[in-house]
């Protein structure tokens, strides 16, 4: 293929007042390729396509992207081979920040003529196949900054998002992921929103939660009874109220936090004795890292982690002059600590005066976090002074992720929200349609496709019949939104009056599956090795009680894995 080219001559001034320029036309043979490129890894539902078509038409490439059926996506390229390489080079470095890019294939060919670049359709069969669920993210600063000008249509709007950021999960009714299958299909797009949404060349561009004032949903201020309070600013309000000592249940983005000011121990004493929680430590909400330095220790590592897209409450060692009131964690050095994640949060401690906010889920013991407004009020009345609720329906609960750090490497403590419902890189193979259910302390559920292990969310303790009819609904959820045909081995603990055996005989009764017993410490250790690939291990499992084979119950025990078997070479008395 033949291109023109025009090189402006040098300008030479061939008079001292006169300046003529000269064009010499330049003939350049460039020949045009095509690089068909697939990619693999988390790049479905997160702006990846938008991502796409905005960096080719900045290059000028012709071409197209679309979803395929395996989850990934496939981005065809026509132009001059240096400019496709830079495509590349931006693609891996500028991704979309939900996105995980892990494999690239490409492959160059001659070109064939592609004009123009598209953003096609998925085929059907291509939908039928996706396997990947996009988690929540936290809001990103360019929204954040929409939200804090004045000028902003946006401006103070708590639920302001792009497709670089804000709810997925949480909001998800069932896949592909659409606005029509979301929590936001009951609030249609204003012709504003709708003209961003519908425009490659916007960053709202297929944004499925995006809205506006106009057009999304909104908070308001209820008492302590539910009803609704008259008041222009509830978001501000809410800050006011929590300095004045008040307790207040804010509904966010997976569930309900109780909020609460930290730095008066009335306050925390009240909060303690409502919800019947004498030591457990709260976690708190701050808005920015220098706020979190004014009373807790931040290493680099902590400070990546806090920022990050995922925002997890992140446990740090308090200040030796720990301004805070030590009733946020009794007796203990540590303190968990999160950043403001979502708009609504922003908005409120924005105008707050402490430097962080007790934001605990809000949960009566052993029960899940309450999700929808009325239960929420019913559950939590006379324990709290008001409510801040939004009229956006939170679809799947998602309690916030708590990590701590062991000898400098971050450990989870709850994988949930802004990980869950991603699959973990087990370097293992695994057959599809198995499910997991776990012991019934801090259980969550597991399901497996496409060689993934998927985890629900942070599920609890199971010993109460709501906790276990959230794991068997999350679980659920999990294998239709992932098209789990059909479930042949259902995984459960050993031990034989655990409601999760119990649930898992139901299970694999009404599958047809067979049911697979793993005793407790065993399962601990397979896990590990899993994780890291190993096919056999010697392993020290130092956790509590744990059904043994044997009949007994079994305490610490150091056992030799093997896949599936194991040997027991030595353990605790119990
Ligand atoms: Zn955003
Ligand atoms: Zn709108």
């Amino acid at each position: 293929m033949l291109k023109l080219y025009f090189f402006p001559h040098p300008v030479q001034p061939s008079t001292p007042t006169l300046l003529r320029i000269r064009t010499r036309l330049v003939y350049l043979v460039r020949p045009l390729v095509r690089a068909e490129v697939l990619v693999r890894g988390l790049v479905q539902g997160v702006g990846f396509r938008p991502f796409c078509y905005r960096l080719a038409s900045d290059l000028g490439l012709n071409g197209f992207v679309r979803n395929t059926g395996d989850a990934g996506v496939q981005i065809v390229l026509e132009g001059e081979r240096d400019r496709i390489e830079r495509f590349l080079e931006l693609l891996r470095k500028e991704h979309p920040p939900l996105a995980d890019v892990r494999e690239l294939e490409i492959r160059w060919m001659e070109a064939r003529g592609e004009r123009g670049f598209r953003d096609l359709p998925s085929e059907p069969s291509v939908l039928g196949r996706m396997s990947i669920v996009p988690p929540d993210i936290a809001i990103c600063e360019r929204c954040l900054a929409e939200m804090s000008d004045p000028s902003n249509r946006r401006y103070r709007y708590p639920f302001t998002t792009c497709v670089d950021c804000g709810p997925r999960f949480t909001i998800i009714t069932g896949l592909p992921y659409d606005r029509s299958l979301t929590s936001m299909a009951e609030f249609p797009l204003c012709d504003e929103c709708s003209a961003e949404y519908h425009d490659p060349s916007d960053r709202r561009y297929r944004a499925e939660p995006t809205c506006c004032p106009r057009c999304g949903p909104s908070v308001f201020l209820c008492d302590g009874s539910g009803k609704r309070l008259d008041v222009g600013n509830p978001l501000g309000e809410t800050a006011r109220l929590l300095d004045e000592g008040q307790i207040v249940a804010i509904k966010g983005i997976g569930g309900f936090h109780i909020a609460a000011k930290t730095t008066e121990d009335r306050v925390l004493e009240r909060l303690r004795r409502n919800f019947n929680r004498p030591q457990q430590p709260f976690a708190v909400m701050s808005l920015d890292l220098e706020a979190v330095r004014s009373y807790a220790e931040v290493t680099v590592e902590a400070e990546a982690l806090l920022k990050s897209i995922q925002r997890p409450i992140v446990l740090l060692r308090k200040r030796e002059d720990f301004p805070l009131s030590e009733l946020v964690s009794p007796g203990l050095d540590t303190v968990g600590v999160m950043l403001a994640y979502s708009g609504i949060h922003h908005a409120v401690l924005s105008e707050g005066r402490d430097p962080a906010y007790v934001m605990t889920s809000a949960n009566l013991p052993g029960l899940p976090m309450a999700v929808d407004n009325g239960e929420a009020i019913s559950t939590l009345r006379g324990l709290v002074d008001y409510f801040l609720l939004h009229n956006r329906k939170i679809v799947n609960r998602c309690d916030d992720s708590v990590v701590r750090f062991s000898a400098g490497v971050p450990v989870f403590i709850r994988r949930s929200r802004g990980y869950a419902p991603l699959p973990l890189g087990l370097r293992v193979q695994l057959r599809d349609g198995i499910v997991a259910l776990g012991g019934d302390l801090c259980v969550t559920g597991a399901v497996t496709k496409d060689g993934g292990c998927f985890l629900t969310q942070h599920i609890g303790d199971v010993s109460k019949l709501e906790t276990l009819i959230y794991l068997r609904s999350a679980v659920r959820r999990l294998l239709d939104l992932l098209r789990v045909g059909e479930v042949r081995t259902v995984a459960c603990d050993m031990h034989p009056s655990y409601s999760t055996t119990a649930e898992a005989r139901r299970m694999a009764e009404e599958f047809g599956a067979e049911i697979v017993q793993v005793q407790h410490h065993h399962a601990h250790l397979a896990a590990l090795a899993a994780e890291h690939g190993l096919a056999e291990i010697v392993g020290i499992a130092a956790d509590g009680a744990g059904y043994g084979p044997d009949g007994t119950v079994w305490g610490g025990e150091v056992l030799f894995v093997s896949g599936g078997s194991f040997k027991r070479l030595g353990g605790l008395r119990p």
